[in-house]
């Protein structure tokens, strides 16, 4: 089942989370095309990830892995204040699934890595087959502007 944009709305209004103007997104202190730029990069990361028959097996059995919480966090939006603006909801609109996320069994996550929050994108399991690169990469995403 997919949600209207008005319910998406509705639904991010009854966690606490406001909808801004485009200019005034920011996602960890970085503006909007910043942060993307940022997010399709980890395109090149290799995050480890065990997975077997289709399942995620580095964090317990079953449904338990990183994306688990993938539909009552908005894909983990729900914890970035002031980032979310009505553009970028109305096109994650469209693969949100209350139920499910933006998650979809066999095909995994339907959101491209630049509409991924930091969490979904600094979250692993092993660092075996991080470069230096993507180290600094990662820890940006997750630290923010002010780190930088
Ligand atoms: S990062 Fe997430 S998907 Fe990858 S192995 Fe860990 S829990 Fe599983
Ligand atoms: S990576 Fe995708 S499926 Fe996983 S929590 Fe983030 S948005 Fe959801």
């Amino acid at each position: 089942m997919r949600l209207k944009y008005e319910d998406v709305r509705a639904l991010l209004a009854s966690w606490g989370v406001s909808i801004v103007p485009r200019e005034a997104a920011r996602v960890r202190g970085f503006e909007l095309d910043v942060y993307r730029g940022l997010a399709r990069l980890t395109e090149d990361v290799d995050y480890d990830c065990n997975f077997k028959d289709g399942c995620c097996r580095a964090r317990g059995p079953g449904d338990k892995n990183c994306c688990s919480e993938c539909a009552c966090t908005f894909g983990y939006w729900r914890k970035e204040p002031g980032a979310l603006d009505e553009a970028t909801v109305r096109t994650m609109a469209e693969s949100y699934d209350p139920r499910w996320g933006f998650r979809r069994e066999n095909t995994g996550c339907l959101l491209p890595r630049e509409l991924r929050s930091p969490i979904c994108l600094y979250i692993l399991c092993s660092d075996a087959k991080l470069s230096g690169g993507d180290r600094y990469l990662l820890d940006k995403i997750h630290y923010g502007l002010s780190w930088t």
